[in-house]
């Protein structure tokens, strides 16, 4: 019948239970039936024996007699309250009798254990909250108190104190739930217990405390069970109090909450206090079996050996007693047994290696107690550490032993101090406590400063990852933890952001920020190292020896992994983003001020910031929003310029501030032709404001033709320039320029520059030479803008030297400069060249009208995709007019730091949604004049072009260079203009050569020895062929009788497009057909030589997938090698 849950655990197992009449307590002489329960702690009387609350309990430890009357009779006696009961026999009374009177012999025999339980006093617990409370179906107020995870009704207070009774709770049943105002129901499946408190502010202290039963409750037993099974483990090892449910891991004793709090306090340094019941993690097989073998017996005979009565403690010892009793028993070591060798150190050191080889846990564990160096050197290399010897000679409950009590100190009588180490010893996990100020967490970013008054002061202990706050250094249950698991990011914010002057924020992956604060600077940099080392792996260890101002993980997308988000480390630290991912090797640092781009995308839900280095990309991903959004402000912040001087800019990819590069593009393309170009003046309101933009973000400014008129853009490129508060040149160096300017000897002026542009600061320098490049461009010009070097000068001087221009030298420098440029900036011919064809390209481009208004202007960027369109993998990229398809592809390969492989035939694709058809660039197209052919609905995308092998190896093996077969046909007249209905496909037959492809409606006969069909004489059309552009794919709305088929776009002389339409019977033909085509286009040359690209080739593992035929060379090579692959296929293999 005890399968109610108010009944028994097996630790409260239930004694003896049954009927038993009760005499009511006024003295009437009518008995009542009620159901009696007896275990080791409670006797108590229900109305049935379904019931799950009894009417009446009595602490065993309360009962100070059991007494026989007449009649089958018997009593209980407390201190002055006596319960008369009658059994149905003389027999079942004797069994009653005789087991009450056992129990309470046990529970005294427990008492006396402990040494601290006075006869006659009650042992039962402190309660965590007690007091009156209204319960409804009681005309008076009840005493209450949460003891545990129960909750016990008393009539009133003196009862409480007696030790009788009406209930209790279990609260592993329990469910509390606020009604109204001051009322708040107890739920259990068997009751419901309507409370009301007197007040609002008490029924929350109600409601908290019964939590916290709640939780006690829930908290699993089983360890607390298994380590009550050795008997001195039932009471506190230091005041005796019942049911200890704490423990401290290295002293090996068991304590009752109160005692821990205490233990707590001396440091873990003397006690790592954990609970049997919340911290299970801890409790592994080995510990609980030490806690058996050990635990608060032999703890007691060592460190309990001589307590004088007056120092010992009691369950209900105050405070400050416990405190000292504790400080004296296990810091001080007042009360142990000493070991006959204590004083010797090094006799010590050596019991205790023998020790530890023996199932002696005892004689460690005084040994330890009395000074024994727990990592002392054993002399044997082999095993040079107790553990060690431990570990050798199998005795795991010794290695558990040295384990827990490695990092703790030796006590040492009148030590206040916290202890110093005399060993160093590498810690298992991260441990650190002392006081920390704490706001209550918050689930949004902190927008303004906190006051100092929101800090509460609280006691914080990292250990065994984990981060607890306390109320105070002595409370045992903390406010809350921290999980080092949980941490996703740690930021510290610039000194006095908040009310404290140091502060740092901690974010948890459940989107809570903690914000800590300390007036130290060198205790707040301890715990933060701290908490680093506790949530960062040892993979990512190395970030923590960066003065970073954020700390965490991250999802990432980068490189080659772009389809799955992946966990990086990242940490930031001035204006340099470190990052650890978990595959692959140390990246550099990214440079945020010398970033292409920096931008965010997506939704506001789903947010990626976007990193663009030269080299790279990378990709974060918004997933949690509340360290994200801290990191994306960091980010942003750390990326802009610092100040108004050079080096304080944005920069560029060759140092070169972003703020000039923007302008001077921006110049180059829409003002190298605009007449009196920098000598004219833009409009002063309108170049302030774009000063004003570009200073404060030139990277996110973009230039637009028709936005910006050139003139305000020179004016602004110009102010900047003449308000750095340097100058160009520094104000150090200004004057040996001017000098330089007056040296006679041209060649000797010229060496003189050199040498002074070699002293200007790394910024100053790629400034210099990006502008007297620009100028040197400008005046190439002149014709039409009507700045020739002289001009320029006039205007630049006194910009770039500030001075007011009455003197011509620094003009001078500038004409110098742009005069001698090759020479004096040591410019390779080659670069010269490019530079010029570009400028050049931009120019005719300009004059003939056809730069299209749908790229950015300035800076001549294209958006180009790699492997499929979507915004994570856009790239943007400055395409000069000489960029080829190939250095394309290879950009963004590079970029997104993709290998090339062999038989990777990576290829820039022309898209074109529209026509839901496709065209691998030749890879020596130039790409500028293919960009800005580009309608709204094409785009660029680098991807692996499948069918590349296949086509080279039907080029390598064809015999000659014709190809011809049938076709299905289509023509797209709505194109002409006509709107008519343009039919269906039909079977033409084409040929393709050298210079045309040609059409024949039908084929007149065939001629069996050639295998080609005779055609009709005339060709029903013919084009030349290079003039065709031939993407692979037709649109589905023109139903294409097969999937192979191809579109074929043509341009008359007269800027007129004709389109067809081809489609093959197999894929194997239309590739044959394709690849013909681009060997008729491209003279023979499909797939550009090994040469180029094999620098950028990453060695490939090739186990078991050797090549069959390589794909290398010439195509006459490749034809040999297919030649001999047919004759003797294994020749081949033998030679790889
Ligand atoms: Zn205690």
């Amino acid at each position: 019948m005890d399968g109610l849950p108010g009944g028994s655990t097996s630790v409260t197992r239930v004694i003896k239970a049954g009927w038993l009449d009760k005499n009511p307590p006024q003295g009437s002489y009518i008995y009542q039936k009620r159901w009696v329960r007896l275990d080791a702690d409670y006797l108590r009387y229900f109305d049935s024996n379904k019931d799950a609350y009894s009417k009446r309990f009595v602490a065993v430890a309360c009962i100070s007699r059991v007494a026989a009357t007449g009649d089958q009779k018997f009593e209980v006696i407390t201190h002055n309250r006596t319960f008369s009961f009658r059994a149905e026999s003389d027999v079942e009374r004797k069994e009653w009798m005789q087991a009450l009177q056992q129990a309470v012999a046990e529970q005294r025999a427990r008492a006396r254990l402990s040494g601290t339980y006075p006869l006659g006093a009650r042992g039962l617990e402190q309660p965590d909250h007690a007091g009156s409370l209204e319960l409804r179906g009681f005309k008076n107020k009840l005493y209450v108190a949460v003891v545990g995870d129960k909750v016990q009704l008393y009539k009133n207070l003196e009862e409480y104190h007696l030790g009788i009774g009406i209930t209790f709770i279990d609260m592993s049943v329990g469910n509390v739930k606020e009604a109204d105002r001051r009322s708040f129901d107890l739920t259990t499946p068997y009751h419901i217990f309507s409370f009301s408190a007197d007040s609002e502010p008490e029924k929350e202290q109600w409601l908290e405390a019964m939590q916290g039963a709640i939780a006690e409750a829930l908290s699993t037993s089983e360890v607390a069970e298994r380590i009550w099974a050795a008997a001195p483990n039932r009471s506190c090892a230091d005041c005796g109090a019942a049911q200890p449910d704490w423990a401290s891991i290295n002293l090996c004793v068991v304590m009752c909450k109160r005692c821990a709090g205490e233990h707590r306090g001396l440091g873990a340094g003397v006690s790592k206090v954990r609970s049997l019941k919340m911290d299970r993690k801890v409790w592994t097989e080995t510990l609980i079996q030490l806690f058996l073998h050990l635990g608060n017996g032999a703890g007691n005979r060592f460190w309990a050996a001589n307590v004088p009565p007056s120092e010992a403690l009691q369950p209900s010892s105050s405070p400050g007693a416990r405190r000292r009793h504790l400080e004296a028993k296990y810091r001080e070591g007042k009360y142990r047994r000493y070991h006959p060798l204590f004083g010797n150190q090094e006799e010590l050191d050596k019991a205790l290696c023998a020790a530890v080889t023996t199932t002696d846990l005892a004689e460690t564990q005084a040994l330890l107690g009395c000074g024994a160096a727990v990592s002392c050197f054993s002399g044997d290399p082999e095993a040079p550490t107790p553990l060690a010897l431990a570990e050798q000679a199998g005795q795991t409950l010794q290695m558990e032993f040295l384990r827990n009590n490695q990092g703790t100190g030796v006590p040492r009588p009148d030590s206040t101090l916290p202890l110093e180490k005399h060993y160093s010893v590498v810690l298992p996990t991260v441990s650190h406590s002392g006081f920390l100020y704490k706001t209550a967490s918050v689930a949004k970013p902190l927008q303004d400063r906190r006051a100092r008054e929101e800090f509460s002061r609280r006691w914080c202990v990292l250990s065994d990852g984990v981060l607890s706050y306390y109320e105070t250094e002595r409370t045992v249950t903390p406010n809350g933890e921290i999980r080092a698991s949980e941490i996703v990011c740690l930021a510290v914010p610039p000194p006095d952001t908040h009310g404290f002057e140091h502060t740092f924020e901690v974010y948890t992956e459940g989107e809570r920020l903690y914000l800590f604060g300390l007036e130290s600077a060198e205790l707040a940099h301890e715990w933060v190292t701290c908490i680093a080392k506790a949530f960062v792996p040892p993979l990512a260890e190395d970030l923590l020896a960066r003065d970073f101002e954020r700390l965490g993980r991250l999802p990432y997308k980068a490189g080659l992994s772009l389809q799955r988000a992946q966990e990086g480390w990242f940490c930031l630290a001035a204006s340099e983003l470190h990052a650890v991912f978990p595959e692959g090797p140390c990246e550099e640092p990214l440079q945020l001020r010398k970033l292409q781009e920096l931008s965010v995308q997506g939704d506001n839900e789903n947010q990626v910031l976007v990193l663009v280095e030269r080299r790279r990309t990378l990709y974060i991903q918004g997933e949690r929003r509340l360290d994200f959004v801290g990191w994306l402000a960091a980010i942003q912040k750390a990326a802009a310029s610092l100040g108004d001087t050079l080096s304080e800019q944005q920069l560029g990819d060759s140092d070169i501030p972003v703020i000039v590069y923007r302008c001077v593009d921006y110049i180059t393309q829409y003002g190298l032709t605009s007449e009196g170009i920098y000598r004219k003046c833009g409009q002063t309101s309108k170049t302030q404001r774009l000063l004003e933009s570009l200073r404060q973000d030139a990277r996110s400014v973009r230039l637009k033709e028709g936005e910006q008129h050139v003139d305000d853009v020179s004016s602004a490129l110009k102010r900047f320039l003449r308000d750095l508060p340097d100058g160009l040149f520094t104000r150090a160096q200004r004057l040996a320029w001017l000098e330089a300017s007056e040296t006679e000897e041209e060649e000797e002026k010229v060496s003189r520059y050199r040498e002074l542009l070699l002293r200007l600061p790394p910024v100053n320098r790629a400034t210099v030479k990006a502008l007297i490049s620009h100028l040197y461009c400008v005046q190439c010009f002149s014709d039409t803008n009507q700045m020739n070097t002289h001009n320029l000068a006039i205007v630049f001087g006194p910009t770039l030297f500030q001075t007011d221009g009455q003197d011509y030298k620094a003009g001078r420098v500038v004409e110098d400069l742009i005069n001698h440029y090759v020479l004096v900036f040591n410019v390779d011919k080659e670069e010269l060249r490019k530079q010029r064809e570009e400028v050049t390209a931009i120019v005719k481009m300009r004059v003939a009208g056809t730069a299209s208004g749908t790229q950015h202007a300035g800076d001549f960027i294209c958006t180009v995709y790699l492997e499929e369109k979507k915004a994570e993998t856009e790239q943007h990229v400055k395409i000069p007019a000489s960029m080829t398809a190939e250095e394309l592809t290879l950009e963004i390969l590079d970029r997104r730091n993709v290998g090339v492989r062999e038989k990777d035939y990576w290829t820039c694709f022309e898209v074109n949604e529209r026509e839901e058809a496709e065209r691998p660039l030749h890879y020596s197209e130039k790409v500028l004049p293919i960009l800005h052919g580009l309608g709204m609905d094409s785009h660029l995308v680098v991807k692996k072009h499948q069918s590349m092998e296949a086509m080279l190896l039907y080029l390598a093996s064809r015999v000659g260079d014709t190809k011809h077969g049938m076709m299905k046909f289509r023509e797209d007249r709505s194109l002409l203009g006509l709107g008519l209905p343009s039919g269906g496909f039909h079977d033409r037959y084409f040929i393709l050569n050298s210079s045309c492809l040609r059409l024949y409606k039908e084929v007149r006969s065939q001629r069996p020895w050639s295998g080609a069909p005779e055609t009709s004489h005339r060709p029903e059309k013919e084009w030349p062929v290079k003039s065709l552009k031939v993407y692979l794919g037709v649109k589905k709305k023109l139903r294409p009788p097969t999937c192979w088929g191809f579109t074929v776009v043509h341009e008359t002389e007269r800027h007129e497009k004709q389109q067809w339409y081809l489609c093959c019977d197999t894929q194997m033909e239309l590739r044959e057909w394709f690849a013909a085509f681009l060997f008729v286009q491209h003279d023979g040359l499909v797939w550009p030589s090994e040469r180029s690209r094999a620098s950028r080739a990453v060695p490939e593992v090739r186990l078991g997938s050797v090549a069959l035929i390589p794909l290398r060379g010439s195509e006459n090579e490749m034809r040999r090698s297919v030649a001999a692959f047919t004759a003797d296929p294994l020749s081949l293999l033998r030679n790889v």
